[in-house]
This record gives C-alpha cells, structure tokens and sequence, in this order.
C-alpha cells in the first residue's frame, strides 16, 4: 500500500506527518498528491472529513520547499481561499502542523477582526495565506497584498462560496493571478454555476472523486419527536435529563432563537452557550472551546454559524427547528459522525414543519422514526409507535456514474477512531460543512 514516502514527500514532511499519527494517505491523498507535485491542475470533488486539506496541503509545502526563496513583502507564494472564518482558520492550522519542521510562513485572513495585525503580516510576505475572500479583497484594494507572483490557488468548498455569495470577490481576486499558476479547485458538489467557474480556472485538470462509504444519513441513528412548538423547550430539556446527551449541538433556525434556546438550557442547570452570526469571534471562540473541553454540554447554533464547528466526539445534534433545505438537514446530522464514527440525532418537529421533515426523509431515502408528543391531536396513527426502525430502510445513496472511491470510512486510518477525527495542530478544532441559507454572513 502507497505510504507518503512513496508519494515522493520530503523528510520534513514526513516527520510532521509521523507527529500527526498519519501513516496512510487517504484515497483523495493518495491520488491528488503525484498529479499535484507535478503540477497539474485538480479538481476535487470530495466532501470535508476525506483528508482533502493534506491532499492539497502536502503537495503545496512539497513545492515551495523545492523552490525556496522568500516571498517579497506584501506578497503570498500561495493562496487558498475558504468559504469561512473558522475553515480558514483550520486549513491554516493545518498548513503549520505539516510544516512545523519547514520553517514556512503561514498566514490567515479573514474578517470580523482588526485590519492592523493583518496588514503588518502581509507587509512580512507569506508562503501560504488562506484567506476568506472579502477581507481578501479588501487587503488587495487598499495595495496591501499583490497576487502577480502567487503561482498556486486553492479554492476549497466552492459551493458553500457560492451559497453564500463569494463567486463575485472569487473571480476578482483569480483576475489578479498570473496566467502561469496551479489551479486546485475543490467542491462536494458541482452546481452550475461552481462547474462554469472551475471550467474558467482550471486547465487540463486531473479530477478526482472521493465519496464516503457511507453517507452521513446511513451512519446516524435518527428519530424524531412531534411536538408542539410551545412544548418544544420542555422536550428539549427532557431530552437533555438523559446523561447519555453529554455533549450536543442543538440547532435553531435563527440567531434569537439560539440564544432564547441556551439561555433556557443555561437557567435549567444544562450549561450551554449560542454561536452565532451576530456573536463576535472572541465569543464564538469562547463558546467553542467551552463546549470542546466539555465545561457546557450543550452548543446552540444556527447553520452558518456552525459550518466552522467540527467538535470530535459529539453524541447528538438536536434540530430544536428542522432546517429549510434536506441538505441543511444532512450537514447538521453529520455533526455526530465525524470521520466515519457513528452518531444520533433528534429532531423536533411542529405541524408548521411537517412538509419539511417529508421533503428530507425523500432525499435522504429513508422513513425516520417519529414519536408523537402533541398534546392536541388527530395523530393517534403515529402515537408512540416507530413506523419502522430506521436501519431498516437505510440504503445507500449512490448517484448513478458516480466514482466511489470509498473514503473516511472507519478503520481506514490507522488511527483509533477518536484521534483520527483530530484536527492537526488545533486539538478538536475541526471542519465546516455545506450548504446553507443563500446570505453572507462569514466574512
Ligand atoms: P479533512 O477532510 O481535510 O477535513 O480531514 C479530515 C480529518 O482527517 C482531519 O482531522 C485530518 O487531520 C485527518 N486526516 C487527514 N489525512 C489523514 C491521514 N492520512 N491519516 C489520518 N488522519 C488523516
């Protein structure tokens, strides 16, 4: 089997990569990695727990280590941008673990936090820098950072980029690139408008396609209780009376509702805290690192707010209010199953939202298990009584011609399944996922 020596990766980086516990490359590892330290374009086609940041990370540092020279000041020798603080902030730490024996400048920008730092670091050069694209642009308009000598561009999580509105700023920011660059463009997904703008960047890209063994929806015992809207902050608190609930992401459709839902667990003695949109990044930090070290055990989000959340050990995701799209839903359920663990989620659902949870057990193909707690009726049908256990309806949910190169199952890495979900250089810090509301609000 291909380990990283034989991917032609230099011995500071196999050092690093022996620190981090990575012994075998993943399947997007092991087929990105040649093709990229030859220089060819990618296409990635690969969700986020696949191993995809090394995959585009290794053979970047690789490079820059063959060609070593220092970046002149207010320049970056590689670029990657990232649809969120949070994954910035990740890749960026990524980027440091594999390079801890390289002597490599890695930077991150990213808004809702002071200029001053930022310009004093760009002023230094860089050889890495990931960046969420507004503030990007911004450094760029105001001269602060030039890109005619940037020869590699990562676009990580495309879609999520377009959902939330950055193919604009994206395309600005590839029209300040040289013609000469390497283009590796990464997405779970490929909309119309995320596979013209990949048609735009890449040249005679290899593409490659990783898709999980299983899907989040097969992994994650599911079920969901029919309540009352007004009944649902007590359910939730009765669910929480469960000690197996050690440690649960409960998601809210909206920011006041977040903190309306924490400060009820918080005043029922479930220490818990809110992260969202409106929450400043010293805050969200706070709430996340709390909830990490187990201090509350309860985090309330909204979607946006939580695609940078990707917190080992979760045991449940409670949907407080089910999402408006099934792929909202999926992300959020997969939040209890990262790389390859399994993992239980719990929704609430009111008559108002009903339509919803149809229109998410048609695209994940499964009939979930529903209990009825509603005090005013005309659901004796469904009372108590589990329509059928959800196993028994799980299927694999293959797109027909889709490659499956099976990845992030459990077991495939040699580590044991609790370090494997570790973010490197960010113990627990972990990974966005997609697709979200169509607002902007990350950057
Ligand atoms: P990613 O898809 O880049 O978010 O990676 C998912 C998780 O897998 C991260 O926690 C990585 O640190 C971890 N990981 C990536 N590559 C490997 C590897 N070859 N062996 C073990 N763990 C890995």
């Amino acid at each position: 089997m291909t380990n990283f020596a034989d991917l032609g990766l230099a011995e500071v980086l196999l050092r690093a990569l022996a620190q981090e516990n990575y012994t075998t490359p993943t399947p997007i590892q092991a087929q990105a990695i040649p093709a990229l330290l030859q220089g060819r374009d990618l296409l990635g086609i690969a969700q986020t727990g696949t191993g995809k940041t090394a995959a585009f990370a290794l053979p970047i540092l690789q490079r820059l280590l063959d060609d070593r020279r220092r970046p002149a000041p207010n320049t970056t020798r590689a670029l990657v941008l990232a649809p969120t603080r949070e994954l910035a902030a990740q890749i960026a730490d990524s980027f440091r673990a594999y390079a801890q024996f390289a002597r490599m400048s890695v930077g991150v920008i990213v808004g809702g936090v002071a200029h001053g730092p930022q310009i004093r670091m760009l002023a230094g050069g860089l050889d890495v820098l990931v960046a969420t694209p507004g503030r990007l642009l911004d450094h760029i308009g105001a001269g602060h950072l030039r890109l005619e000598t940037t020869r590699t561009i990562v676009l990580d999580e495309a879609d999520h980029m377009l959902d939330l509105g950055f193919v604009v700023p994206i395309r600005k920011i590839v029209s300040r690139l040289p013609k000469e660059r390497q283009n590796l463009f990464f997405s779970a997904t490929m909309p119309k408008e995320i596979s013209t703008l990949a048609d735009d960047m890449l040249r005679d890209p290899v593409t490659v396609r990783v898709t999980p063994a299983a899907t989040t929806a097969e992994r994650v015992a599911q079920r969901v209780i029919l309540v009352d809207g007004s009944a649902k902050r007590d359910v939730l608190l009765d669910l929480f009376s469960d000690p197996s609930f050690s440690r649960a992401i409960v998601f809210t459709r909206t920011k006041r509702g977040a903190d309306r839902v924490a400060q009820h667990l918080a005043a029922n003695a479930v220490g818990a805290s809110a992260i969202h949109g409106n929450k400043s990044q010293n805050q969200r930090q706070r709430a996340l690192e709390d909830f990490r070290a187990g201090r509350t055990r309860a985090l309330v989000a909204t979607d946006i707010a939580a695609r940078g959340i990707d917190i080992d050990g979760v045991s449940h995701v409670v949907n407080f209010e089910l999402p408006e799209t099934p792929e909202a839903y999926v992300h959020r359920i997969g939040r209890t199953a990262r790389a390859g663990a399994t993992g239980a989620a719990v929704s609430l659902c009111d008559n108002s939202e009903r339509p919803l949870l149809k229109q998410i057990e048609r695209v994940t193909r499964q009939t979930l298990e529903v209990t009825d707690r509603r005090t005013a009726s005309g659901s004796a049908a469904e009372a108590d009584a589990p329509r059928r256990p959800p196993h028994e309806h799980r299927r694999t949910h293959q797109e027909p011609g889709r490659v499956t190169r099976h990845a992030g199952k459990p077991g495939e890495h040699a580590r044991p399944p609790q370090q494997q979900q570790r973010r490197p250089g960010n113990p627990g810090g972990r990974r966005p996922e997609h697709s979200a509301p169509r607002s902007r609000v990350s950057d």
